[in-house]
């Protein structure tokens, strides 16, 4: 039926396209066909036959200001006519400068030293490097692993799919091929503070530093935890002198109700990642931003201590236009009002789904509404989806909406009466 729903009004490219486009995390062979896209607008995707669906994962994630925002547009396109693109080896130019200096200004403490990648995998992978040179500049040899936590995700890099929960399917097939770190339970209680203080206490020699996803373990589960883990991990990273990174690649510009997730722990982390949002969903970027102390190990007479990493892309001026006018929104419109104002809607747009057979639990952290069953047949959810006019990409065992901070209330009604009429079907 997905298919059929799609059957009219197909443009020339789509068929063609679809027997050379290898699209991700897709059985090309059972998937059911994608949905050829025209445009999109607001929360709306745009499907050649004419209809409208409305967007329930902002584009993973990204699409923060909802689509086309204008002035976001704008800036890319006045960026376009002056220069597209120039490295930064051996070269600063302005977006780039600014960009630094403005992610400086909004993260809290001394996070001061921004490296621009382009994709939060990446911002990962340096964010791991750094530390592991951290170390090796100050003269400490053999801290080359992490404390990495169950439920977590950080990337489909080789170096990143390491530090995922390790029971997590799609990259299970790849174990052989990676590096062994300490995937462990979040300190959630004190039994498990106890264990990790246990294993750095012992380990710590071994360890380069704790990586998390602070507040929301996002692609691995939309699992949510308190900011009291934000501080105990704190605690524990300064009592044995491990680095603590936080991976705010999923959580960060505003998606729990701050501007960074570290804000609600009031905790400051001594690497941050972010990505996704950066750019309101707009062009590929990413950054690994560290606190002056991380930086401080770098800074030496000798070339040998630099950082050694350097994407092709990194910084692309178009990119930090984008995220500089993406950062200008956040002044400029209530975002972080309309977060809270999208928790209320998905709290009570939600609520019903709590006593519909095979739902787990229901819960709801900005705008993040999460509906967990206990079994999903995920394809046919997607289709009867699509049938509603609305797009979600169930994953594992979870039904959920990350809509743009900008959805209109009755768009944001059509995709949680979509999830509960759907649920509630036999
Ligand atoms: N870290 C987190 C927390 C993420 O949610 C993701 C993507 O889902 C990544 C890293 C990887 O980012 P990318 O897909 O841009 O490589």
């Amino acid at each position: 039926s997905y298919h059929a729903a799609i059957g009219n009004g197909m443009p020339g490219w789509y068929d063609e396209g679809r027997a050379h486009a290898w699209l991700p995390y897709s059985q090309m062979k059972t998937a059911a066909p994608p949905l050829p896209v025209v445009g999109t607008r607001g929360s709306r995707i745009l499907l050649a036959d004419g209809r409208e669906l409305v967007d329930g994962v902002a584009s993973w994630w990204t699409a923060c200001h909802g689509y086309n925002h204008p002035h976001i547009r704008a800036a890319v396109a006045a960026q376009l006519d002056t220069m597209p693109h120039v490295m930064l080896g051996g070269l600063l130019h302005e977006p780039a400068a600014r960009l630094a200096t403005r992610l400086a200004t909004l993260l809290p403490g001394d996070l001061d030293h921004v490296f621009f990648s382009d994709s939060g995998s990446v911002a990962v992978e340096v964010a791991m490097k750094m530390a592991v040179q951290s170390w090796i500049n100050r003269g400490v040899r053999g801290r080359t692993r992490f404390v990495a936590f169950r439920g977590g995700y950080h990337g489909d890099t080789t170096g990143t799919m390491a530090v995922c929960d390790p029971d997590e399917g799609m990259h299970s097939l790849f174990r052989g091929l990676l590096p062994e770190h300490l995937i462990v339970d979040l300190p959630v209680d004190e039994a498990r503070t106890e264990a990790l203080d246990r294993l750095l206490a012992a380990r710590a020699d071994e360890i380069a530093g704790i990586l998390v996803e602070p507040l929301v373990q996002g692609a691995g589960g939309m699992l949510f935890h308190d900011a009291e883990v934000l501080r105990t991990l704190r605690r524990l990273a300064d009592r044995h002198d491990v680095l603590l990174i936080f991976d705010e690649i999923f959580v960060g510009f505003g998606r729990t109700g701050t501007l960074f997730a570290c804000e609600a722990a009031d905790v400051v982390p001594d690497i941050v990642t972010v990505g996704k949002a950066l750019t309101g969903g707009t062009l590929p970027l990413a950054a690994t931003v560290a606190s002056r102390r991380v930086f401080g190990a770098f800074w030496s007479d000798d070339p040998m201590h630099a950082l050694m990493h350097g994407p092709t892309y990194m910084g692309n001026p178009l990119a930090c236009a984008a995220a500089l006018a993406s950062i200008d929104l956040f002044a400029r419109e209530p975002r972080l009002d309309q977060v809270r104002a999208i928790e209320t809607q998905l709290g009570a747009g939600l609520a019903s789904c709590r006593g519909l057979p095979g739902v787990v639990d229901v819960r709801v952290r900005g705008a993040i509404g999460v509906v967990e069953l206990d079994r999903i047949d995920i394809a046919a959810l997607k289709a009867r989806f699509v049938e509603q006019g609305v797009y979600i990409r169930p994953f594992g065992r979870i039904v959920y909406l990350t809509p743009a901070l900008t959805i209109e209330a009755d768009d944001l009604a059509r995709l949680t009466d979509a999830i509960v009429a759907v649920l509630s079907e036999p």
